[in-house]
């Protein structure tokens, strides 16, 4: 089968499509057909070797699929056939995957394999964010960084169905545009102005009550002043790069703040929580509830160049590879 290996850790050169021989699910696994693999930040990290993984490597952390054969003893009504989509498991860049059967989950027929492959790790990542990490309620101030990316877009409308008011920042008027459309009230072009000072005029100097960051070294220290006393930030990601060391006695000075670094695999680590999450996702996809802005699609031979566009910030919404 084709597949997308490493073989060393680097830049987006190391990726090489390669030919190699389909694998055999194990005890519980399940070998699925994939359709489409997410491209998700994460992949970039295991790129890089700033998250460890043995090599050779084949990368990518999500997809959506049809079973194609079942390990001895799986036994949770997957049959072949089936159409399933799954987070959390290496191997996605590839033709074919093997993933426990713990960790797959039925699509419904409504719902494209594409846009399966596309809301699982994104939309569960919005999904407790807004739900588990800070239980929005309607009239909740949210600042939502990089609002026009993948788990941006969907959090953005999730807030806003909540009935929050949704600030987003972004770093051009075309992102801008794209966080309207999913919601938000005001948008900050981050870039330009002083996205602290601005958060701060649209909550009539209030502050927001959660930061939801995933852009962290550049925007980190500026998320605090956003908030306003005892509000929550969800740090969840890093694309401009990791946050430097931090005195936590600056928790205290800004306005007893909170601070939480969370990450999806603690929050769908029972299968009753994955599948709740997943459920809910997808059937508000089902429901037209929750759509998902797939621009940027490549074919699998192409995932470097998808890599170089996701790191350069060229992006907007869900990435996908497809087979
Ligand atoms: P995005 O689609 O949001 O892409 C990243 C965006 O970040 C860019 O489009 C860009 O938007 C913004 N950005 C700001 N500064 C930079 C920079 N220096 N380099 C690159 N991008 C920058 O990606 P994802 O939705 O896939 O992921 C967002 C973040 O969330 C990642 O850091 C990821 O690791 C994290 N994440 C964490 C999870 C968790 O559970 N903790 C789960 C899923 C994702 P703009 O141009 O508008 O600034």
């Amino acid at each position: 089968m084709k597949a997308i290996q490493i073989s060393e850790t680097g830049s987006a050169d190391v990726l090489n499509l390669v030919d190699i021989p389909k694998p055999t699910p194990g005890e519980g696994k399940v070998l699925v057909k994939v359709q489409a693999s997410g491209v998700n930040f994460i992949d970039v990290y295991f790129r890089e070797g700033r998250y460890k993984a043995d090599l050779p490597l084949v990368l990518g952390q999500e997809g959506a699929g049809t079973v194609e054969a079942l390990g001895p003893d799986v036994n949770n009504g997957l049959h072949p056939g089936d159409r399933v989509a799954w987070c959390g498991v290496l191997g996605s860049y590839a033709e074919y995957a093997v993933v426990p059967a713990s960790q797959l989950v039925h699509v419904p027929d409504a719902v494209d394999l594409k846009v399966a492959a596309g809301v699982m790790l994104q939309g569960m990542t919005a999904h407790y964010l807004s739900h588990s990490t800070f239980k929005l309620k309607s009239g909740d101030a949210v600042l939502v960084h990089a609002a026009a990316g993948g788990v941006g877009l969907l959090l953005t409308q999730m807030a806003t169905r909540i009935g929050a008011h949704v600030i987003a920042t972004v770093s051009t008027r075309e992102k801008a545009a794209l966080a309207r459309e999913a919601g938000a009230r005001d948008v900050i072009l981050y870039t330009e102005c002083c996205f602290d000072e601005e958060t701060r005029r649209l909550t009539d100097g209030r502050g927001v009550d959660v930061v939801y960051d995933s852009v962290g070294k550049t925007t980190f220290e500026r998320s605090l002043n956003c908030l306003r006393p005892r509000g929550l930030l969800a740090l969840y990601g890093a694309s401009s790069g990791a946050v430097p060391p931090f005195d936590l006695i600056q928790l205290s000075t800004k306005g007893s703040l909170f601070i939480t670094r969370p990450a999806l695999g603690h929050y769908i680590h029972t299968r009753q929580e994955l599948e709740r999450r997943a459920t809910d996702v997808l059937e508000w996809v089902e429901r037209g509830q929750l759509k998902l802005h797939m621009e940027f699609i490549y074919p699998l031979a192409r995932a470097a160049e998808a890599h170089r566009d996701l790191e350069e910030r060229r992006t907007t919404g869900k990435l996908l590879l497809v087979t």
